[in-house]
């Protein structure tokens, strides 16, 4: 999206629109798996011998996930390209390609004199990290929408049998989780909570990076046991992969890898994260560390006891449980983080 063929002013037209994501998309993903990307009905995909298809898709809508009036248009589209990056990572797959369809309000394509409009934000963020991970966008949809939405679709591959699946956790395997846990939840409260848009603390939450290449370090080492990624919060995520393992899990509290200046109730149920939880058993000499990024233990599994709580938190010698207190779609709850509650959907 160049801007020079769009006077000052003008709203960008679709076929426009569409010729400027193509030229982007295309610089930004030279070395990739994409046989024939965006230019034709399908787009056409190499997959290399001896591997199956990782395929995830996460919805952002304005007001729930992302609010026009606090995040910077390449926040939004890095966001959203980030959602699905993590969770191919979570499965310990290399990224091959991107699939977007985008609905946008029409002024968000107009551009002035100030310079270009929400929409080149938007791939200006998206493409970057497209570019870092090798995942090119190729292929969408463009629409005009009363409300501005994106719905992501990534591709991935791994080789068969070696996803990293929920269900692998077994009692007495340890777990940990990358990088620190809360930064994006305490960088949510302070733009809730003040006029200043962008200060540094913000940045987590602005541009979470997602962990491709530890999931794919962790895969490939055979290191795991089980994983996911921590998008809805640790006592949310934990949850689910107890749940899909059939086990329970002790999270000890002094262990928690708090991100600096976020608190220890963010790093227990603050969304957005993008680090990685896995499991592994205590067998297996864990680095401290995976591509720069810290890896943490941060408790055990052990076996699921009937009545008892999914996951329980030990403070030195006090034992309690847990509550999943993520973020859930449809659940009563507040919206807002300025009020002091939940952190997702913003
Ligand atoms: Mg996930």
């Amino acid at each position: 999206m160049s801007g020079k063929r769009i006077p000052p002013g003008g709203a960008i037209g679709e076929l426009d629109l569409l010729r400027d994501i193509r030229t982007r998309a295309l610089t930004a993903g030279r070395r990739s798996s994409v046989r024939v990307g965006i230019g034709d009905d399908c787009a056409l995909l190499g997959l290399r011998a001896g591997e199956e298809v990782a395929v995830t898709t996460d919805l952002s809508i304005a007001g729930r996930h992302f609010r026009l009036e606090w995040h910077p248009p390449q926040s939004v589209g890095h966001r959203t390209l980030a959602r699905g990056l993590s969770d191919l990572a979570a499965m310990g797959a290399r990224p091959m390609a991107a699939f977007l369809s985008l609905g946008i309000p029409r002024q968000l394509t107009v551009r002035n004199r100030r310079g270009p409009s929400w929409v080149d934000g938007f791939f200006e963020g998206l493409l970057r990290l497209s570019a870092q991970h090798q995942a090119p966008l190729a292929g969408g949809d463009l629409a005009e929408s009363p409300v501005a939405l994106a719905d992501i679709v990534l591709i991935g591959a791994v080789p068969v049998g070696r996803g990293l699946r929920r269900s692998g956790a077994g009692p007495g395997d340890l777990v940990y989780v990358t990088g620190s846990l809360g930064g994006a939840a305490a960088g949510l409260a302070k733009l809730a909570g003040s006029k200043t848009k962008y200060s540094s603390l913000r940045w987590t939450h602005f541009y979470p990076q997602p962990r491709i290449s530890q999931g794919l370090a962790l895969q490939r080492r055979r290191l795991a046991t089980a994983g996911m990624d921590l998008s809805d919060g640790l006592s949310t995520d934990l949850a689910h992969l107890c749940e899909e393992s059939g086990v329970s899990a002790v999270v000890q509290s002094e262990l928690l890898p708090v991100a600096r200046r976020a608190s220890l109730e963010q790093a227990l149920h603050g969304g957005e994260d993008y680090e990685l939880l896995f499991t592994a058993p205590s067998t297996v000499r864990m680095p401290r560390s995976l591509g720069g990024i810290a890896i943490t233990r941060i408790g055990h599994i052990t076996r699921r006891l009937p009545g008892k709580p999914p996951v329980m938190i030990a403070t030195g010698s006090r034992m309690e449980a847990l509550a999943p207190s993520g973020w859930q779609h449809f659940r009563p709850q507040a919206m807002d983080p300025a009020q002091g509650s939940k952190r997702r959907g913003v």
